[in-house]
């Protein structure tokens, strides 16, 4: 008598949804995770028992994104933050460090082993930070997100890791798929001129070359040189398709384009990449696997391979 009626003291305070759902829920773990890559693995794995906080949205270029104030309160609250590392939150490095010593942080590219990582080309000492572009990568992500939820509640560590093996075959179809695709374009095509120098791993995966107007970080601008260096490129080589990114301005891309079109030859916009951001909340190229999917499917049929209208599983948006 005593329970139910406390039940119903509940449900008036705070609506039928909290008396809806089951016991646990009410003590789910808390995640605040800096990247989109990062909020949507971690939900993955978590599945219903955890809540978790994506910092950057659609668009939003992590190379210079810095916490606001309400991010600093979800972060000190948060059992437990996630973010990349690899020097790719350059802004928010200095406060992620201090946080450690309230909340637990974890870096989710820390147990990459390090023979995986790509060099920075400009800094011997550090590395590409672009892991989420290779799929069989990004997986060593996903274990470092499991084991760092599973310390945080031991209780629930089973569930993570069955969590975490379903969505590891997610990766493995993936990477197979990517393989695959790519495969079937002309060896000479595969190359890849985007804005900002995200898609390292990406090409190292699948023999591309890989050419950024602006360096690794999206920090510095693209200086004349490298558009004229770019369209002599683009022109010498009958390249024919550029891609823009989500997270990054098209200005430079443009430029390119237009520039080799003063040449007489004609480069087209291939599609939009999404580089460092993944799509929409709640479409699924606001998953990683979409994410991913997409830009595997986009690249492919611009520049001459074969892929499915709709990606690997047919859920691609269409008319990307
Ligand atoms: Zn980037």
């Amino acid at each position: 008598m005593q329970i139910s009626r406390r039940h119903f003291v509940l449900a008036g305070a705070t609506g039928a949804a909290l008396l809806a759902a089951p016991a646990w829920a009410l003590d789910k773990l808390t995640i605040v995770a800096t990247t989109g890559m990062i909020a949507d693995t971690a939900r993955r794995v978590g599945g219903d028992f955890v809540t978790v906080t994506g910092l950057m949205g659609p668009g939003v270029d992590p190379h210079s994104y810095r916490q606001t104030r309400s991010d600093i309160v979800a972060m000190t609250r948060a059992d437990l933050v996630l973010w990349h590392g690899l020097y790719l939150e350059a802004q928010m490095e200095e406060f992620l460090h201090k946080l450690e010593k309230r909340v637990p942080v974890k870096a989710v590219t820390d147990g990459i082993p390090r023979d995986l990582l790509r060099v920075h080309p400009d800094y011997a000492d550090k590395f590409d930070p672009h892991v989420w572009m290779a799929p069989n990568i990004w997986a060593h992500c996903v274990a470092t997100i499991r084991d760092a939820m599973s310390a945080a509640r031991p209780d629930l560590a089973q569930a993570f890791a069955a969590n975490a093996e379903t969505y590891l075959q997610d990766l493995a179809a993936l990477h197979a798929y990517a393989q695959k695709t790519i495969a079937t374009e002309p060896v000479e095509k595969r190359v890849l001129v985007t804005a900002h120098d995200a898609f390292g791993y990406f090409g190292r995966d699948n023999g591309f070359e890989v050419l950024g107007i602006q360096g690794i970080s999206t920090q510095s601008e693209a200086g004349l040189n490298r558009i004229g260096e770019l369209v002599d490129l683009l022109v010498a080589r009958r390249i024919g398709a550029v891609f823009v990114e989500s997270s990054v301005s098209d200005r430079s891309i443009r430029a390119l384009t237009e520039g080799a079109a003063a040449q007489g030859h004609n480069v087209i916009v291939g599609g939009e990449l999404f580089s460092d951001a993944m799509g929409e909340p709640g479409t699924y190229e606001g998953t990683y696997l979409g994410m991913i999917d997409h830009n595997v499917t986009v690249i492919a049929t611009a520049l001459g391979g074969q892929a499915p209208a709709r990606g690997m599983t047919g859920r691609l948006s269409a008319g990307f």
